[in-house]
């Protein structure tokens, strides 16, 4: 592997950070590039990335260290392979291996065309079990959901926590349950890192009472990515909630919480759709985006209701939350 490859798997960006003395802020970094007393420059540790959400500057660990040293390509790789004591070698290492064959699988899929994403063992809902269970909501995102109106029996009800400390809580699930069974559980990223950062809202989902998958909302800084464990089938997220007679489809966490917060029973449908019959004979909305993506996600859900009988109204929404679209867009004083 190149000098370059290793360095951008290996050396945290975090760390890279801490080198080039740049500063963290409450939600995130001061952004180097611009004149920032918010801290806009957020990180994504699981691809050890960056980027200013004012000033839109954004790259890896070479990038940012070109960026504030002033150095070219070259002289960026000299010096943070000094600082981090990354050496080339020219030995295919167990990473490497791993890599390559994580490719071969991935070509295989994309010849067939099949989803091939894994079903979720008894061992996999175990751990998310524990996960969930062991984890508290952070102070972050407790006050982050007050904020947004969420009331403490909502958020308690639909038993989301965080992880404060990943790195440390990664070891005890290594300890506890094996690294091969958090591999096979998705929860390692290809780098073998834990897909799930201190950002993330976790948020569990259950079936019969039981947890049977995880998911983390990156709800910092304005950015509103989703981790699921890697390489399983996604499930439809139906919170643990009385249900009502009218159920609001969507398409992410964003949507579905914004109709929960309202006390409306919403269900977010990432995949497995055929949960959603058992609300056959209620009043169902399909509430995706206006955007592409959105309608995307309507004309799919919709197809699956066609072919299922099941009847729906499009939308539904606008009547009563006209900023639905927005509705938790993270608005920085
Ligand atoms: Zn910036």
């Amino acid at each position: 592997m190149k000098l370059a490859e290793k360095i951008k798997y290996q050396v945290p960006i975090k760390a890279v950070l801490d080198k080039l003395g740049v500063k963290e802020g409450a939600l995130g970094y001061f952004c180097p590039f611009h004149k920032d007393e918010t801290g806009s420059l957020i990180i994504k540790e699981t691809d050890n990335t960056f980027k200013c959400s004012v000033c839109k500057a954004s790259g890896d660990q070479i990038e940012i260290t070109k960026k504030v040293k002033g150095f070219d390509f070259e002289q960026a790789i000299e010096f943070l392979a000094k600082e981090f004591d990354i050496k080339e070698d020219k030995n295919e290492g167990i990473l490497d291996d791993w890599l390559s064959n994580r490719d071969k699988r991935e070509t295989l899929e994309s010849v067939f065309g099949k989803e091939t994403e894994g079903e979720i063992s008894e061992k996999d809902r175990e751990i998310y079990s524990y996960i969930s269970e062991n984890t508290s909501l952070s102070f972050i995102h407790q006050t982050f959901l007050e904020k947004k109106g969420f009331d403490n029996a909502l958020i308690e009800k639909l038993k989301l926590s965080s992880i404060e400390k990943p790195h440390l809580f990664v070891e005890e699930l290594k300890d506890r349950f094996g690294i091969e069974a958090l591999d096979k559980a998705g929860l390692l990223n290809r780098k073998r890192e834990f897909v799930f950062q201190k950002n993330n809202l976790i948020i569990p989902f259950f079936e019969n009472g039981e947890i049977t998958f995880l998911a983390g909302w990156d709800i910092s800084g304005g950015r509103y990515e989703f981790v699921f464990p890697h390489h399983k089938t996604k499930k439809c997220y139906i919170p643990q909630l009385e249900e009502k007679e009218e159920i609001y489809i969507t398409g992410d966490f964003r949507g579905c919480f914004a109709f929960l917060k309202k006390n409306c029973f919403s269900v977010a449908a990432f995949g497995d759709f055929e949960k959603l019959l058992q609300f056959k004979g209620k009043k169902i909305f399909v509430c995706g985006d206006k955007d592409e993506k959105g309608q995307q996600f309507n004309r799919k859900i919709i197809k699956f209701f066609a072919e299922s009988g099941v009847n729906y109204t499009i939308g539904g929404f606008e009547n009563c939350f006209t900023d639905y679209l927005d509705y938790l867009t993270f608005k920085r004083k």
